[in-house]
């Protein structure tokens, strides 16, 4: 073996995400033919629109948007903790009735911070019924009460009007996790080993409090009005690759 392919073996065998993958497609949410590109193998969070930067789950969840709204530029859209991705960014430029909700405790819940409506997700200032559509991507793995967070989503929903959502599914068929408790100064307590992920108004990151199953769909229904289907997204076209779940909840009507 040469030199320089020994080199190479060694390099890729202590950096495990060496990786490379462009595939060319259409892209949903610039609406455009694009090309998808990742250099690491965590594709759920990557294979970046060469256009709009958008990733693999957001490209998922627009596909579910168009289908089961078509109409959400007319719609009441409630987003809550955006990410300033490419599809938060769409659907901010697009929909002419978007509210973009952000969790800030040292301020006043309802009032805006900046661009943002102060809310907790799991105490909402709306009043019943405000939205057609709720849309959260990767958010609800970071929520001490989810119960609480899926009723209220549902109680500002119109009857009829949807919560479609992405969050990692750690746990695929088997229990969900709690995975971190809200301890008494409200810093996380982990129950295992401590986990955050990136956000986006916090530099110190958002703690991971549970690691979903396939089972919150029953969790969802046995807490809410709502019935939800997922759908195991993947879709080589539109450079969908990886584990990328949607969920589609519809609140029934009374
Ligand atoms: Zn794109």
């Amino acid at each position: 073996m040469g030199l320089r392919k020994k080199y190479k073996k060694m390099i890729r065998s202590i950096i495990p995400d060496d990786y490379y993958l462009l595939v060319k497609g259409f892209c949903p949410v610039c609406n455009s033919e694009s090309r998808f590109f990742s250099n690491n193998s965590w594709l759920r969070e990557s294979l970046h629109c060469d256009n709009c930067r958008s990733i693999s789950r957001e490209r998922a969840l627009m596909l579910e948007i168009e289908k089961h709204v078509p109409q959400w530029r007319g719609l009441r859209i409630h987003e809550s903790s955006p990410n300033g991705g490419a599809l938060s960014t769409k659907l901010k430029n697009e929909c002419c009735n978007y509210t973009a909700s952000q969790y800030y405790p040292s301020h006043v819940f309802g009032d805006m911070v900046g661009e943002f409506r102060n809310e907790d997700l799991e105490r909402q200032s709306f009043a019943d019924g405000t939205f057609d559509l709720v849309i959260t991507q990767d958010v609800l793995e970071h929520v001490y009460d989810p119960q609480s967070a899926f009723k209220e989503i549902c109680r500002t929903l119109a009857d009829g009007g949807m919560h479609i959502f992405t969050v990692p599914i750690e746990n695929k068929h088997a229990e969900t996790q709690v995975w971190a408790e809200k301890g008494d100064d409200g810093s996380p307590i982990f129950l295992f080993y401590p986990e955050y992920h990136g956000n986006p108004i916090d530099e110190n990151g958002s703690p991971v409090t549970m690691h979903w199953g396939y089972d919150i769909v029953n969790f969802i229904q046995a807490a809410t009005n709502m019935d939800t289907t997922v759908i195991t997204a993947r879709n080589a076209r539109c450079g969908i690759e990886g584990d990328v779940e949607v969920f589609v909840s519809i609140k029934k009507e009374v």
